[in-house]
């Protein structure tokens, strides 16, 4: 059987490592890196089989075991799965089974997406900025104005819509203890590119950033379906369930047991 998966993040990578150990041909595809969104992450803490770790090193063990597999990776972005045919901008390639793994994308504000310093994920900042503004109050946000501090960013400022926080309490006691300056019930209006500097203006003043990291939600994520999808099967964030690396392994897990069963 010829297994083709689309994403190598958690999710994905969960999927091959473990079809692969029943001798099924897998190949993942992935348009960036491996390892997927948790590439962001400042601190994981909520898997106890692993002690508290960075994202980054949690994605260096997900490397590794798709390295100690025998699963092929192909670095192109899959445009669109057809009837057990996975494109590409420049090939084809048919398999069995398909899976899609693909995660999520950012809801975007377009009107304040002015330059490369005003970015959805931590990982696309610019380097050796002073000054950051996040617009959010959930775990990525939070987490993001930890990872901040960490890097060394001196001036970091959460904004938030309504004084309402999602984050982990932890997370934010923390962020609030490392200097990080919250801004409740304080909305982003505009956002204008001053020679390169972004100002921000809210209704109680107006800010001076370098770069601006917006964290308001994220949406399903998939490459365009078409056909027939029997043998078709979504997995981990993609598939709208719990946004949580536990959850999208498990799910990716439980849709493989059923491959591997040939339910
Ligand atoms: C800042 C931050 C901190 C987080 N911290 C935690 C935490 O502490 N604990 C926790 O449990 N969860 C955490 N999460 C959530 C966790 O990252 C996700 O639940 C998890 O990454 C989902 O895995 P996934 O494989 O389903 O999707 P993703 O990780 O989103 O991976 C999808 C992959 O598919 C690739 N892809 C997408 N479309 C295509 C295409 N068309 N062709 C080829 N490749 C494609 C992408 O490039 C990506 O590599 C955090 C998330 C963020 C943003």
């Amino acid at each position: 059987m010829r297994v083709g998966i689309v994403g190598a993040g958690p999710a994905g990578v969960t999927a091959a490592v473990f079809l692969s150990r029943y001798g099924i041909d897998v190949t993942i595809f992935e348009k960036e890196e491996i390892g997927g969104l948790i590439a962001n992450a400042w601190r994981i803490e909520n898997l106890p089989i692993l002690s508290p770790c960075s994202g980054e090193e949690l994605i260096a063990v997900l490397r590794k075991r798709l390295e100690e597999s025998r699963v092929k990776v192909i670095y192109e972005e899959v445009l669109s799965a057809e009837d057990g045919v996975l494109k590409t901008k420049s090939n084809s390639y048919s398999f069995d089974k398909l899976i899609m793994a693909t995660g999520t994308k950012p809801k975007r504000i377009e009107d304040f997406e002015l330059n490369r310093s005003v970015v959805y994920e931590f990982k696309r900042l610019p380097r050796g900025i002073g000054r950051l503004a996040i617009y959010g109050a959930g775990d990525a946000a939070f987490d993001g104005a930890l990872k901040a501090k960490e890097v060394g960013i001196k001036e970091v400022h959460v904004f938030n819509r309504t004084d309402r926080i999602r984050a982990v309490p932890k997370l934010v006691q923390l962020a609030l203890s490392s200097g990080v300056k919250y801004h409740p019930s304080e909305p982003i209006r505009k956002v204008e590119d001053r020679h390169g500097d972004l100002e921000l203006y809210t209704d109680v003043g107006c800010y001076q950033f370098e770069a601006l990291l917006l964290c308001l939600g994220r949406v399903p994520n998939l490459p365009v379906l078409r056909g027939e999808t029997k043998d078709l099967y979504v997995v981990g964030d993609a598939s709208g369930n719990f946004r949580q690396l536990a959850i999208a392994m498990g799910h990716a897990l439980e849709v493989c047991m059923k491959i591997v069963r040939g339910e």
